[in-house]
């Protein structure tokens, strides 16, 4: 049995830092977490709309007294399901990478509010993220940029407690940061690591995402918090970076070939990583690993949402349902058909 139970909420890592845990881990359903000692707090990423944000803020608050406050907001990166509960956490320093603060508005939540609410009149992309998102409200969001930035690594006392913030973004995206605790031997990653489900590398270069994870795997943690999934250990870092590596090996021949990154994403054999969740994020990957690949002067700005589209016709081809089928099943809600 595993010594974590993937169940939404709180889990208390012992010693004064804990997860936030929101299965199933897929679109949207983000990990965040906190570290106290004594009075003084430093949390971990906010979740993806106002209300699980509140939610959480509240069950921190109901155990704990010194969540009371929270003296510190670290944003491992931009991505909403990281930052869009920012706002809530009033009065606490925010801090991020610059690549973080350089990132945040990539995703502006009244232009997903608006797509999600309108999806038809956006076409697929449209109506895919319609299927990704609609578990969330995103009213009411004003986005919360850190306002203090930092680079390469930086170390904060919490009370007694040392956590150094370490910068090995861009990698899944333009700011990414690890939240270490060298004492308790616990690591927040981010989106650096999808436990169980599928990365997608919005930025790259790839290269750079497996170095970090060989880095990890080199450190001296134990408890390892990823950005989407279960409670993890070095095992499941083991198996981002293989991931990583295989779609990597299998991507360069046909870009060597010539193939634009579509027409490669439908070549790759996923192999044993097929039946994963979130599969389709693989588009998004050989289109940064091309990027990675070609090495042009300047790198290539891409717009997010357009992947939509392509995301889910590759879903489409994979023969998977919609997304987040698993949560309406548990939630009872009936929801539109695929
Ligand atoms: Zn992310
Ligand atoms: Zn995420």
């Amino acid at each position: 049995m595993a010594k974590w139970q993937f169940t939404k909420g709180m889990h208390d890592l012992g010693n004064g830092c804990y997860a936030y845990i929101m299965p199933d881990g897929s679109w949207g359903w983000s990990n965040a977490g906190l570290i106290v000692d004594g009075d003084a707090t430093l949390m971990v990423d906010t979740l993806f709309d106002l209300k699980l944000t509140a939610e959480m803020l509240s069950t921190y608050r109901a155990s704990i007294p010194a969540a009371k406050d929270i003296g510190i907001l670290v944003n491992t990166h931009a991505d909403g399901d990281h930052t869009f509960g920012n706002q809530l956490v009033e009065g606490a320093r925010i801090i991020g990478t610059q690549g973080t603060v350089d990132d945040f508005a990539r995703f502006d939540p009244t232009v997903v509010q608006k797509i999600v609410t309108n999806a038809e009149e956006y076409g697929s992309a449209g109506v895919f993220m319609r299927e990704c998102f609609r578990p969330f409200d995103f009213s009411g969001i004003e986005l919360t940029p850190p306002t203090e930035t930092f680079s390469g690594t930086m170390d904060i006392m919490v009370g007694g407690k040392k956590v150094q913030l370490i910068e090995v973004g861009p990698a899944h995206s333009l700011g990414d940061a690890l939240i270490y605790v060298p004492d308790d031997k616990v690591i927040y990653t981010g989106d650096i690591l999808f436990t169980g489900g599928t990365p997608i590398a919005w930025y790259g270069p790839v290269q750079r995402w497996i170095d970090v994870c060989d880095m990890v795997m080199g450190m001296d943690v134990e408890t390892i918090v990823a950005g989407h999934g279960p409670i993890s250990t070095k095992d499941d870092v083991r198996e981002m970076r293989d991931y990583l590596q295989y779609v990597s090996d299998a991507a360069r021949p046909l870009w060597e070939d010539g193939l634009d990154y579509l027409a490669a994403a439908y070549k790759v054999d996923l192999g044993p990583y097929r039946d994963r969740n979130d599969a389709e994020r693989v588009v998004v990957t050989l289109q940064t690993l091309f990027d990675d690949f070609g090495n042009a002067p300047v790198r290539p700005t891409r717009a997010p949402i357009p992947y939509f589209a392509e995301m889910k016709s590759f879903r489409h081809n994979l023969g998977r349902g919609p997304v987040h089928e698993a949560y309406c099943k548990a939630c009872g809600l009936k929801h539109d058909a695929y």
